[in-house]
C-alpha cells in the first residue's frame, strides 16, 4: 500500500490563469482604453477614435488608422506573451514602443465579448476574428479601410466579481475620458475622438506642437496662468509648463507627469516639484504642473508593474536634483517670471491666506476663506458652521437643549487656538476642526429635516472643468441639488454655480466644487443617500469653516464656544481630527497637586 498522499498542487486551466491574470492589465473599462490606445499609438495611426457606450461596460470601440496586422499577426496578438515590440529581454532597454508584454489583448479578450478587426495598407483583404472569454477563436476574411478596430463589449461578463468593483457610468466614463487627454497630451500630430453614446466628448484635431495640444484641452487661458519649463541639456530634456504661483490652487488638477511618452506616477519628481515651489506656494494650494521628461532608455526600467503605470529610474538623485534646479531656475531666472520668496509668503498668504487680520464682522467669519481646505489629504466627511455669533456678550450664558453653558472666552493662542472656560473646565480648542464640526452638526441636521435653505450667490460663481471633470460632476448634479448646490451647465467646459445651503453664508464655491469633484469620483451608484451626502456636507463645512491663522475676537471665540458646546462637545471633526483638549477643575488640582480645601 502506497503512503504517499494524493498532491493538492494542480496547474490551473489555461483560461482561469489568463482570467486571473487579467486582473492585473484590466482594471476597469480606462484601462482597457488605454490598452488600445496604446496599441494604435505603438502602430503609427494618425487619427484614433474610441467610442463607448454606458462607461465603457457595455462596448469599448477603438478604431485607428495604423498599419493594421496580417492574418498570422492577427491570430497571435491574442495569444499570451505575443508581441511585435521585442525579441529579447534587453530589448526592454531601448524600446520606442509604449506596448512590450504582449499581455493586453488576451488579458482583455479572456474578460469580454471580443472582436478584432485589421487589415494592412498593402493588403485587399483583412481578418475580422472574435470570441467570448478568449476561447473559441472564429476567423474571417474582412474588406475595409486599412487600420485595426478592436470592440470589446459586456466587459467582465464572465467575471461578475470584477463587475461589482465598478463605479457609476459618470465614474467609469470620467477615467476614460481622462485617459484619452493623456494620450493626447503627448501626442499632439495625432487626431484623438472620443465619443460617449455616439456624442462627441472630446475632439483634438492633429496640431503641430505640444502648446497648441496643451491649448485644445485646457482652454487657451492656460497660458496665462503657467511657465514654460525647457531643458534641453543635461541628463535629460524637460518640457512642459508648471502653475504660476500667483494662480496655484487648492486643486491637483493638473499634475502630470509623462517619461518618455508614457504617462506615470513618479513620487520622485513630484517631491521634486514641490520642494522647488516651497515658500513659493500659500498655504494648501499644490502646484499645478505637466511636465514631459524624456530620458536615455537605457537609465529606465519601465517594466515595474502590469499596467506601466510606474517606472523606475537608476539615478533618481540626479533626477530630482535636475527638476528640482529647472522649478527653482524659472522663479529666479528673472526671464518669464521674478519673485522674492518672501514678498511670495506676503502677496499669497503663505502664512495667512486671504484672510482679514482686523476685527471682523459676522459675515466675514460665516465666509471666510474658501481658498484652503486644511483637511483636503485626508478622506472622510469634514463640516463647518455659520455662526451666528457676534451680537454677543464676551461672557454669556446658554441654554440649550435643556442645557446650561456658562462660557468665558478667554483668547486666542497663534491665531489657531482658542482658550475658553467653559463651566467648571478648561479648554483649547482647534478653531477650524470645532467651527467645522459645528457646521457639519447643522448642515446634516438641516438635511434630515429636509429644511436645508438655499441661498443664491449674489453673483453666480463660474467655473471651469475638464471634460473628464464635468462628466462627474454632471451625474451628480441631481443628488448635489438636494444639499442646496445649484449648477447649471454653461458653455461646452464651462458650470455656474447659482446656489449654495445658506448655513455656509458666502463661501468661495470653486474650491468647494473641486474638492467634491475628488469625493464624486468614489462614489458608487449603489451607496445610501446618506452615505453619499454626508461626505458632501463634510467637504461642505471644511471650506466654509474658519481656517487657522485667522484672528478671531471675544465675541467670535465666545460664539463658536457656544456652538460647539451647543453641539455636545464633540471631540473630532467629521475627518477624524481633534478637536478639543479639556482640563477639569479635579484634572488641574491633581496637576498642580492641590487638594481641594488647600
Ligand atoms: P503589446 O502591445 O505589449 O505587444 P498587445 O497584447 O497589446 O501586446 O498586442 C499584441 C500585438 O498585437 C502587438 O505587439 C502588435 O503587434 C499587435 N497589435 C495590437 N493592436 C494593434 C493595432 N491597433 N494595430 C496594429 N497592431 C496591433
Ligand atoms: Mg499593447
Amino acid at each position: 500500500m502506497s503512503l504517499l498522499v494524493t498532491g493538492k498542487i494542480q496547474v490551473l486551466p489555461e483560461d482561469v490563469s489568463c482570467r486571473i491574470a487579467a486582473g492585473e492589465v484590466v482594471e476597469r473599462p480606462a484601462s482597457v482604453v488605454k490598452e488600445l490606445i496604446d496599441n494604435s499609438l505603438d502602430a503609427a495611426s494618425s487619427l484614433i477614435t474610441i467610442e463607448v457606450e454606458e462607461g465603457g461596460r457595455r462596448l469599448i470601440r477603438v478604431t485607428d488608422n495604423g498599419t493594421g496586422m496580417n492574418r498570422d499577426d492577427a491570430q497571435l496578438a491574442y495569444q499570451r506573451f505575443a508581441t511585435s515590440k521585442l525579441q529579447t529581454e534587453q530589448d526592454l532597454f531601448s524600446l520606442s514602443t509604449l506596448g512590450f508584454r504582449g499581455e493586453a489583448l488576451p488579458s482583455i479578450a479572456s474578460v469580454s465579448r471580443f472582436r478584432l478587426k485589421t487589415i494592412p495598407s498593402e493588403s485587399p483583404v483583412g481578418t475580422d476574428t472574435n470570441s467570448e472569454g478568449g476561447t473559441a477563436w472564429d476567423i474571417q476574411d474582412y474588406a475595409g479601410a486599412p487600420g485595426t478596430q478592436v470592440e470589446i463589449r459586456d466587459l467582465f461578463f464572465n467575471t461578475p466579481g470584477r463587475l461589482k468593483f465598478l463605479k457609476t457610468v459618470g465614474t467609469e466614463f470620467s477615467k476614460i475620458s481622462y485617459t484619452v487627454q493623456q494620450a493626447a497630451t503627448t501626442n499632439p500630430h495625432i487626431h484623438f475622438r472620443l465619443l460617449h453614446h455616439n456624442h462627441k466628448v472630446l475632439d483634438y484635431p492633429a496640431v503641430s506642437t505640444f502648446q497648441d495640444r496643451i491649448i485644445q484641452i485646457y482652454g487657451p487661458t492656460f497660458l496665462d496662468r503657467f511657465l514654460t519649463l525647457s531643458q534641453t541639456e543635461g541628463p535629460f530634456q524637460l518640457t512642459g509648463f508648471t502653475v504660476s504661483p500667483h494662480y496655484a490652487k487648492a486643486s491637483r488638477t493638473p499634475q502630470e507627469i509623462f517619461v518618455n511618452g508614457r504617462p506615470v506616477k513618479n513620487t520622485t519628481i513630484t517631491h521634486a516639484i514641490y520642494e522647488g515651489y516651497k515658500s513659493f506656494l500659500p498655504k494648501g494650494k499644490h502646484p499645478q504642473f505637466i511636465v514631459c521628461i524624456q530620458l536615455d532608455p537605457q537609465t529606465l526600467d519601465i517594466n515595474v508593474h502590469p499596467t506601466k503605470r510606474e517606472v523606475r529610474f537608476s539615478h533618481p538623485e540626479v533626477l530630482h536634483s535636475g527638476m528640482l534646479h529647472a522649478i527653482k531656475q524659472i522663479f529666479f531666472s528673472g526671464s518669464s517670471f521674478e519673485i522674492n520668496p518672501q514678498e511670495a509668503v506676503r502677496e499669497h498668504g503663505a502664512v495667512q491666506p486671504h484672510i482679514p487680520t482686523t476685527k471682523s464682522t459676522i459675515p466675514s467669519l460665516a465666509v471666510a476663506p474658501a481658498s484652503v481646505s486644511e483637511c483636503a489629504p485626508t478622506k472622510g466627511n469634514r463640516n463647518a458652521t455659520h455662526l451666528s455669533l457676534f451680537a454677543q456678550e464676551p461672557t454669556s450664558t446658554y441654554t440649550a437643549q435643556s442645557q446650561k453653558f456658562h462660557v468665558f472666552p478667554l483668547g486666542q493662542i497663534h491665531q489657531t487656538y482658542l482658550l475658553g472656560h467653559i463651566n467648571q473646565d478648561l479648554y483649547i480648542v482647534d478653531q477650524h476642526t470645532a467651527h467645522e464640526r459645528v457646521i457639519f452638526e447643522r448642515l446634516l441636521q438641516a438635511w434630515s429635516r429636509k429644511d436645508l435653505s438655499q441661498q443664491g450667490l449674489l453673483i453666480p460663481e463660474p467655473i471651469e472643468l475638464l471634460p473628464h471633470q464635468g462628466a462627474l460632476l454632471e451625474e451628480w448634479l441631481p443628488v448635489l441639488a438636494q444639499v442646496g448646490l445649484e449648477i447649471d451647465r454653461f458653455g461646452s467646459r464651462s458650470y455656474v454655480v447659482r446656489s449654495v445651503p445658506a448655513i455656509l453664508g458666502s463661501v468661495t464655491v470653486g474650491p468647494l466644487i473641486l474638492e467634491l469633484l475628488e469625493e464624486l469620483s468614489e462614489w458608487k451608484s449603489t451607496d445610501s443617500l446618506e452615505t453619499l451626502i454626508r461626505p458632501i456636507l463634510a467637504s461642505m463645512a471644511c471650506q466654509s469653516a474658519v481656517q487657522a491663522g485667522r484672528t478671531m475676537t471675544l465675541p467670535e471665540i465666545s460664539t463658536l464656544l457656544h456652538d460647539w458646546a451647543q453641539e455636545s462637545f464633540p471631540m473630532t471633526c467629521p475627518h477624524g481630527r481633534r478637536v478639543a483638549i479639556r482640563h477639569s477643575l479635579e484634572e488641574l488640582n491633581t496637576l498642580f497637586a492641590r487638594t481641594s480645601e488647600s
